[in-house]
């Protein structure tokens, strides 16, 4: 038997056949529609007697080979790509939930996804239960006879807490819940929830898989039987995936590991610089000796990943000082991208949570995180010392 390929080998060897031109990287296939060769083959295609490609909101090859590279990565049977991170978890939520069912998710969520839980899923008569990242022992009880799904995102963002994967495979187990988890923070390159017992993966393509700023898109994979329920609500939803950000994502994962492993080096150098200066009361990184949940970040995270959060001493105005400050990094509210990006959480992506919600997350009002690009890492140091201190 072949010996298994590694990580690395899978992203860049993954690849659609080549067409009659033998290019050596995948062609773009810009087209809305696929051409039957008679009318005999186009009732099998339709009939589901063959498959092959019919229109671009159901597949495409562009799509196929993104979404092959992903499950590879995730060690998952199957998936679906859409046109953004959120497409793909309202599609999953959308396509596996119905009317009474209750969601049990983890708090601090991402802003859209808080939204779809708190302001649209109830309109359907969907309920959800925040659980506490810091309480995990209360977990269980928050488990209603109704309860389907359990939806988790670790490392939280921006508090970076991690939620033992393992752990919560094991609830949803015992309780026979769909298990989802929001893989966006670590990417498949350094924590792989499938293998902790989830059953599904959801990406925002946006972030670290593109890696460089450019466009929008998402993913979800994991059991066959899950992402058909999905995948009939997505195809007839049409959230699609386009096939232009589909082949900028399949060309982006071929370089992901080493783009990961770069941002790893320069957030580790960043959270190293941070403990060591007066003006920070504390920084925040998964694999910093710091955190408290270090020996957990080792077990379930390769490395600790591209974020770093830290608290200024001085608070809200201080903080905000510190952003204008900040003169070669940028001030955005992205994160994944080659550049690294400075954000205020407290008065931008979580400014409409109360001070209450905020505080229960983690969300001190001198907190800022750093989404750590693959700029030279004095240079990126650099800013950050001169923004601390001048
Ligand atoms: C950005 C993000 C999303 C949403 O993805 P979009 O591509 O912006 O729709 C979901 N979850 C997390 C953790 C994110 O960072």
């Amino acid at each position: 038997m072949p010996k298994k390929k590694h990580f690395e080998t899978h992203a860049i060897r993954t690849q659609t056949p080549t067409t009659a031109e033998r290019e050596h990287s995948t062609p773009l296939y810009m087209t809305s529609s696929f051409t039957f060769e008679s009318a005999e083959h186009a009732r099998a295609m339709f009939a589901n007697e063959i498959e092959g490609n019919v229109y671009s909101r159901y597949s495409n090859p562009n799509t196929d080979e993104f979404i092959a590279k992903i499950c590879t990565m995730e060690g998952a049977e199957d998936g679906v790509a859409t046109a953004s991170g959120m497409a793909a978890i309202f599609g999953c939520l959308g396509g596996l939930l119905k009317q009474g069912d209750h969601i049990l998710a983890s708090r601090s969520l991402f802003g859209s996804s808080h939204q779809i839980l708190s302001q649209l899923l109830p309109r359907w008569g969907i309920t959800f239960t925040y659980a506490d990242t810091r309480e995990p022992d209360k977990w269980e009880s928050l488990i209603q006879p109704n309860t389907k799904l359990l939806f988790l995102e670790t490392p939280s963002n921006p508090g970076l807490d991690l939620i033992d994967l393992k752990w919560a495979g094991e609830l949803a187990k015992a309780h026979n819940l769909i298990y989802v988890v929001d893989n966006c923070f670590a990417t498949p390159y350094l924590q792989t929830p499938i293998e902790f017992g989830a059953d599904l993966v959801q990406h925002s393509a946006t972030k670290f898989i593109d890696g460089q700023g450019r466009a929008i898109g998402g993913v979800i994979v994991g059991s066959k039987k899950y992402i058909e329920e999905i995948r009939f609500f997505t195809r007839h939803t049409g959230p699609a995936l386009s096939p232009f950000n589909a082949w900028l994502f399949s060309k982006s994962l071929e370089t992901l590991g080493v783009r990961m492993d770069r941002h790893c080096d320069n957030a580790e150098k960043l959270a190293v610089f941070l403990a060591g200066n007066s003006n920070v009361h504390f920084v925040k990184y998964p694999h910093h000796k710091n955190h408290p949940q270090l020996e957990l970040a080792r077990r379930q995270m390769k490395r600790g990943g591209g974020v770093v959060c830290f608290e200024i001493k001085g608070g809200f105005d201080k903080a905000k000082s510190f952003i204008d400050r900040i003169d070669l990094l940028s001030r955005s509210a992205n994160l994944g991208d080659t550049r690294t990006i400075v954000t205020h959480p407290a008065s931008t992506t979580h400014s409409k949570l109360t001070e209450a919600e905020r505080m229960a997350v983690g969300i001190t009002p001198g907190l800022i995180r750093i989404a750590v690009g693959l700029e030279n890492a004095d240079d990126i140091l650099q800013d950050v010392e001169q923004a601390l201190t001048s």
